[in-house]
């Protein structure tokens, strides 16, 4: 059996590292159920350093998590659970954003914890590649253009998120969970809409918990020096689009 455990650490992908590994190691005499994670391998948790990753370095951004190690990072776009239902990201696994954006987001986390100490940031998406941003336009082609800028942004102005200087989170309890904010990330619909969450919580479509979840995250960051927009509670700016153009360009 040894020699199958040893076969297969030398073998299995690195991206499954995070994840227990499970698997059935059989000989002549037993058919054996075994638990290993890569701690006991021996395995670094750390993904490679992709393509786009090395985008993101050679433009001068940073990995959040170097800036503020407690932040928490969970990139949906690197995952098939998005309004696409597609991995668009590969092998990307970390968030990365313009230095004075990630500065902004550790003291937001500061300001979080002063508040509540048990909670932190959960990142969903940070810097985001033109080039995602076009597929994401491309996958909305059935809508009339007016109806296609709601949901996602037009590649020609482009996202604040394709400049380095957007991210998209929520707020995780002391187990890691996500507070309930009423709807899921990229939601497209009016229950995600800031503007109309007292007229929500009149009609019971929110309630009053879920509403100050949205507005303890609102808080932080907008005490950090990001601003909210109206229509997604998961979305916030460092800089404005202007200034996010002038000062750092696309990132393609
Ligand atoms: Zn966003």
């Amino acid at each position: 059996m040894l020699f199958f455990v040893l076969i297969f650490s030398f073998t299995f992908s690195p991206e499954l590292t995070d994840k227990p590994l499970l698997f059935w190691a059989k000989n002549d005499f037993c058919c054996e159920h075994i638990h290993l994670d890569a701690a006991s391998l021996n395995v670094s948790q750390q993904p490679p350093v992709g393509a786009l990753e090395k985008k993101f370095i050679a433009r001068g951004l940073v990995d959040v998590q170097k800036i503020d190690p407690s932040l928490l990072v969970e990139l949906k776009y690197s995952t098939t659970d998005n309004f696409i239902k597609e991995d668009v990201y590969g092998d990307l696994e970390r968030a990365y954003l313009q230095p004075l954006a990630a500065e902004k987001l550790k003291n937001a986390n500061r300001y979080l914890k002063q508040e509540k100490p048990k909670y932190t940031l959960l990142v969903y998406d940070g810097a985001r590649p033109r080039s995602v941003t076009k597929i994401f336009w491309q996958r909305m082609s059935h809508l009339p253009y007016n109806r296609r800028e709601d949901f996602v942004a037009d590649p020609a102005i482009g996202s604040i998120h394709n400049f380095g200087c957007a991210v998209d989170l929520t707020i995780a309890d002391e187990n890691g969970q996500p507070l309930d904010m009423g709807t899921i990330f990229d939601y497209f619909g009016q229950l995600a809409e800031p503007r109309r969450e007292a007229a929500l919580l009149k009609a019971g479509k929110l309630t009053r918990q879920q509403i100050e979840n949205r507005q303890l995250l609102r808080r932080v960051m907008t005490k950090a020096g990001y601003t909210s927009i109206q229509t997604e509670w998961w979305h916030f700016n460092a800089l404005s689009r202007a200034n996010a153009k002038a000062k750092y360009g696309f990132i393609e």
